[in-house]
């Protein structure tokens, strides 16, 4: 938690469950990952965050901007930024926001497929393109890839097909998934990019950027590497592959742009027991998987969560949201032990949830408000 944030607690503590977001945190993680890769381009992911004072910030910086949707390119040309510096990185595009993109000016887009790269031809003719290559996600606390991306030798081929159709062949993207804790995953992506890579080039293909995606990870309950160990595995497989011919390289960060930048401040609503005998209390927030924690989906991400009264003794949790769905359980399995002293009432911290939280609430389920947003 950062000075400010602490400071803003205790003289405004607002309505549970809300989330306070430093922004000043976010600019320094922007300058880490800026130093961690300087010759790479940062786009930042808006769907992580797209907060208005986020984007604002980070046009301030000189960010680009990687957006899911046309509501998000909206989103960053409202806070300022160039049409030129966005883009359109979702593979699945309606053709009516790939038009509507063009005409606002976004000249860069990805696609994975022969169908989108149709799309793109008609609605963005001259847009530069660069396709989504589909690789492990192993090592990925939330893995992404077999919803997107291509095989090698069919982005080969549409690679091939991109500029006959008046198309830009840019270059080439991967996502290594996101809270990717391993490095090794990034220089086993760039390997397979690489030799797409060099293979277009002998073809005649004018290809010229390398898009590695986001993905890093932050610290939740575990430890993981740091920025500035991802910064050096990729440059070290960048110039295996590429020598001092470096392509354009592009990052497109998002969860470790604004996740540690944030806590989510909840109230405990009950703490029950099952059965005399068990030993395990459930805890029940003012929070759950329908106000914000999606992630929790399957145990994935592991929230770090402190209480008034840690250093005390402590007992086996499962944690549970507020709503009377079956499905709002945030852990059972993953060994959360919280202080015994704990009671309703008591407010908690739910460490790191600037990223992939605000725009998972949900819209009144049980009543509950969406969770509310301070951003200091
Ligand atoms: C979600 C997404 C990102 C951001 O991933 P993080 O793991 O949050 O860094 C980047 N690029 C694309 C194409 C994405 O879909």
């Amino acid at each position: 938690m950062t000075p400010k944030i602490a400071e803003f607690l205790r003289v405004q503590q607002p309505a549970t469950p809300c989330l306070v977001l430093d922004v000043d945190r976010m600019e320094a993680n922007y300058r880490a990952i800026n130093h961690a890769l300087p010759l790479a381009r940062i786009y930042y992911a808006v769907k992580a965050n797209p907060a208005r004072p986020i984007l604002e910030r980070l046009v301030k910086l000189g960010s680009s901007f990687d957006a899911a949707g046309f509501e998000e390119i909206a989103a960053c040309i409202a806070a300022g930024a160039a049409p030129a510096v966005i883009s359109y990185g979702n593979t699945v595009k309606k053709a009516s926001a790939i038009r509507a993109a063009h005409q606002a000016g976004v000249s860069m887009f990805a696609f994975d497929s022969a169908e989108e790269l149709e799309k793109l031809a008609e609605h963005a003719p001259g847009a530069r393109v660069y396709c989504r290559i589909m690789v492990t996600n192993e090592g990925a606390d939330w893995p992404l890839s077999r919803k997107f991306g291509t095989t090698i030798a069919m982005a080969r081929d549409l690679m091939l097909r991109a500029g006959d159709m008046g198309l830009d062949p840019f270059g080439l993207s991967f996502h290594v998934g996101s809270q990717q804790t391993s490095t090794a995953s990034y220089e086993a992506a760039i390997g397979q990019v690489g030799m797409l890579f060099t293979d277009l080039k002998d073809a005649g293909v004018n290809v010229r950027m390398v898009n590695l995606g986001g993905g890093f990870p932050i610290r939740y309950r575990d430890e993981v590497p740091g920025i500035d160990d991802f910064g050096v595995a990729i440059m070290h497989a960048m110039t295996e592959c590429f020598g001092n011919a470096l392509p354009e390289m592009v990052i497109e960060p998002g969860r470790s742009m604004v996740g540690n930048a944030g806590l989510v401040s909840a109230e405990v609503v009950l703490v029950s027991r099952r059965d005399a005998a068990d030993p395990v209390r459930w805890v029940y927030l003012d929070i759950g998987r329908f106000g914000g924690l999606a992630e929790t989906e399957g145990e994935s991400i592991k929230y770090q969560i402190t209480t008034p009264h840690d250093g005390g003794e402590t007992g086996p949790v499962a944690l549970a949201g507020p709503t009377c769905d079956g499905a709002d359980i945030l852990y059972e399995k993953s060994n959360y032990r919280m202080p015994l002293a704990l009671k309703s009432g008591d407010l908690v911290q739910i460490r790191s949830t600037g990223a992939y939280v605000t725009t998972y609430a949900s819209q009144g389920f049980n009543g509950f408000a969406p969770l509310s947003e301070h951003y200091i």
